[in-house]
């Protein structure tokens, strides 16, 4: 053989040859691997969930931003909270019952008769979370009302004792840092000041309610300086800045950022709503900690819905006195039968277009609303992102697969972020958030990775603060992509 052809030879032979081969594999970028390994998980008819969560339990998952404090807790951590503090369980209706109540006493269990009683046990999950729902609806209330009822039993914990909020804290960043979470914007408790006034209600409710009308701006005014001379406003402010300052020693640390919404209750009177709003701007402006204000309490509530157009009209006002406080706002979580047809016409515009709100929560009931189109293009030209929470819509409304919006929001062009609302009620995670989310509607991985990034970019930190948190984000992501690769060349 010529010598020049068998060099050509040897070089073929060299270039096909299983370790070149083996070697060329390896060069493909863990990112595409990764997306490879992603892509062929969503493409089966029936996507194996187990595969798809132990992908998203090693993702990082950025930042839960709307997440409520006491919804987030678990059953069992209150109850271990009931236990240190001395407290019993009604035996009849499972509320806390305090050494004070000396009249209910008879009627209790202790946290250690309760844990050894299967049956009780049981009762007590399904009236403090959502758990085992489906076996029992039939004799249960309903989803919206069921849900909503397990706040009540919780606040009677904490009174007096504010330690426990801290060591809830500690608990959900623990949590979060397992799950791949590096940012909680947790809605976490109000000032709690409230100051009502019944010509004010009466007024508010009258004539044209418009900030537009001189004479309701007029009334607004005369109520908020009012507030503002009232030295209980004040006093109210100061304690919820020791419990803020008290709760977040010590929790930020290089990998892991705590941030809290301030919140209002929607059914309550006019003057305690606005009262209570005035409060949670003013804290979010002056403590660094408090980086956004909303609105909580079931949507579909009848004051919640008589008072609605005016409840966006007071946020509105505040947005004017306090311009840089941002507003997440939970709005249109309603669906159709559960209020009239008219309430699902207009409640995610009128955050967006008068209250002025920065992210919407929820949004579920966007495809029945009158403006929708326009609503959707100002939410994509003004950067507005909704807040995705299947587990909680699933429930609450009844609102899942292809009926759920999510798909209308991205098609849009609007962005939106994976959220988990309430995981200790519903006794879930984000984690399961990411799951749903990718086997109902087969998200691609650039997609999932732009949600989870827009998790850090939509948050309300600091500027340096989500340069930062986008940084810490990427890191992680290219360890995981290295996991990952490992994982699919097995
Ligand atoms: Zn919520």
């Amino acid at each position: 053989m010529h010598r020049k052809s068998s060099l050509i030879i040897l070089i073929w032979m060299l270039v096909l040859s299983p370790v070149t081969v083996q070697a060329k594999q390896n060069t493909i970028s863990p990112y595409l691997a990764t997306r490879s390994f992603y892509t062929k998980l969503i493409s089966t008819a029936k996507p194996d969930i187990a595969k798809l969560r132990l992908f998203f339990t090693l993702m990082p998952k950025g930042g839960d931003i709307h997440q409520h404090f006491t919804g987030s807790l678990y059953a069992e951590n209150y109850l271990d909270w009931v236990n240190t503090a001395g407290y019993w369980i009604s035996k009849s209706d499972f509320t806390v019952i305090t050494p004070k109540e000396a009249d209910k006493l008879k009627d209790t269990v202790s946290v250690k008769n309760l844990r050894s009683n299967k049956v009780m046990y049981s009762d007590f999950f399904s009236h403090w979370s959502d758990k085992d729902f489906a076996n029992h609806y039939h004799e249960a209330l309903a989803p919206d009302v069921q849900f909503f009822n397990t706040f009540s039993y919780f606040s009677k914990i904490f009174n007096g004792n504010q330690k426990y909020y801290a060591e809830g804290i500690q608990l959900l960043k623990n949590r979060a840092k397992n799950e791949n979470v590096q940012y909680l914007e947790t809605m976490f408790v109000s000032p709690g000041y409230q100051k009502a006034d019944t010509a004010f209600d009466a007024l508010a409710r009258s004539g044209d309610i418009n900030l537009d009308n001189k004479a309701f701006r007029a009334t607004l005014d005369r109520f908020i300086s009012s507030v503002s001379k009232d030295s209980l406003f004040y006093s109210k402010v100061n304690q919820y800045r020791d419990l803020v300052d008290l709760c977040t020693k010590g929790i930020d640390d290089e990998g892991f950022t705590l941030r809290f919404q301030s919140y209002v209750s929607r059914n309550t009177t006019p003057s305690q709503f606005f009262s209570g709003l005035y409060g949670a701007f003013y804290e979010a402006d002056k403590n660094a900690r408090v980086v956004g204000v909303n609105i909580v309490s079931a949507e579909n509530d009848a004051i919640a819905l008589a008072d609605y157009k005016l409840h966006m009209q007071l946020f509105r006002y505040l947005k004017e006195k306090f311009p840089h406080i941002k507003t997440s706002m939970h709005a249109g979580e309603l669906t159709t039968g559960m209020v009239l047809p008219e309430e699902l016409k207009y409640h995610i515009s009128d955050a967006v277009f008068v209250a002025g709100a920065n992210r919407i929560g929820h949004g579920v009931d966007i495809a029945y609303e009158t403006d929708a189109l326009r609503t959707l293009r100002c939410m994509k030209a003004n950067h507005i992102p909704v807040e995705i929470n299947l587990t909680s819509n699933e429930f609450i409304l009844g609102v899942k697969d292809a009926a759920h919006p999510v798909r209308i929001y991205t098609d849009y062009g609007v962005p939106i972020v994976i959220s988990s609302d309430d995981p200790g009620v519903s006794r879930s995670s984000l984690t399961e958030e990411y799951v749903l989310l990718a086997s109902r509607y087969r998200y691609s991985y650039n997609e999932i990775k732009q949600f989870v990034s827009n998790s850090i970019k939509y948050s309300f930190m600091t500027k340096s603060e989500k340069e930062r948190g986008a940084e810490l984000l990427q890191k992680r992501f290219d360890e995981f992509e290295h996991k990952i690769s490992a994982l699919a060349t097995r």
